[in-house]
């Protein structure tokens, strides 16, 4: 089995975490979390702290003119469905569970658009509650270095569970999404100045292909 801890601190170094704003807030990092749903970081993040000084609460969003949410998260792509969706949220959580988001997985994934990604992020992030997030940067780069052998986010979520110790589950999502932007990128992933590669399958396994080649010519 792979040294999860080694890897993990040469990878923090080349990847400092980028966080969300709101870590005192569950609502705003749901909230953030849902605008960031195909979006760049920075964009998410001005989108946020716009909607933040407009409507301050749950109260305020699940109260807001769609139209109006939508003309202030315009730039962060799929404004229409992301507006009606934030009121829909915050109308359940309102109405359900007294203006305080639920910190369960089960009870935050049945919430619109919030998927387990979405949800263990809200536990991570909001709560400090232990719980692995998988988007496509995490997927790709376990399954590369070979941490996991996985086809899909939800074996991913089950097979980390055993390989990530529970004091790093809360931390690892942004640090392996800032290394996924930056070096283990979905193309081209730039091994040459990678720090993990001597313990990484995909780099090793490519290296002894291509001096398998050297060799036949
Ligand atoms: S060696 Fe390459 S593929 Fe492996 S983790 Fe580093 S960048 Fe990603």
């Amino acid at each position: 089995m792979k040294n999860f801890e080694k890897i993990y601190s040469e990878i923090k170094k080349v990847a400092p975490a980028h966080h969300f704003e709101f870590t005192d807030s569950p609502f705003w990092i749901l909230i953030t979390t849902i605008l960031s749903q195909r979006t760049k970081d920075a964009v998410t993040d001005k989108a946020a702290r716009l909607l933040y000084e407009t409507y301050h609460d749950s109260y305020g969003l699940e109260n807001a003119d769609p139209a109006d949410i939508k003309k202030i998260i315009k730039f962060t792509g799929f404004s229409n469905v992301k507006s009606l969706r934030l009121i829909e949220i915050a109308k359940i959580i309102n109405h359900e569970y007294g203006g305080k988001v639920p910190n369960t997985h089960e009870e935050l994934i049945k919430l619109p658009g919030t998927g387990s990604k979405t949800a263990n992020i809200v536990l991570t992030q909001g709560f400090n509650i232990p719980a692995i997030a998988v988007d496509t940067h995490v997927f790709r780069i376990s399954n590369r270095i070979g941490l996991v052998k996985t086809k899909t986010p939800d074996e991913t979520e089950e097979a980390l569970k055993k390989v990530i110790p529970v004091n790093y589950q809360i931390e690892f999502n942004p640090v392996f999404v800032e290394f996924g932007k930056n070096i283990c990128k979905p193309v081209s992933p730039k091994c040459n100045i990678c720090p993990i590669s001597d313990c990484c399958d995909f780099f090793l396994n490519n290296k002894n292909k291509d001096a398998v080649k050297k060799t036949k010519k």
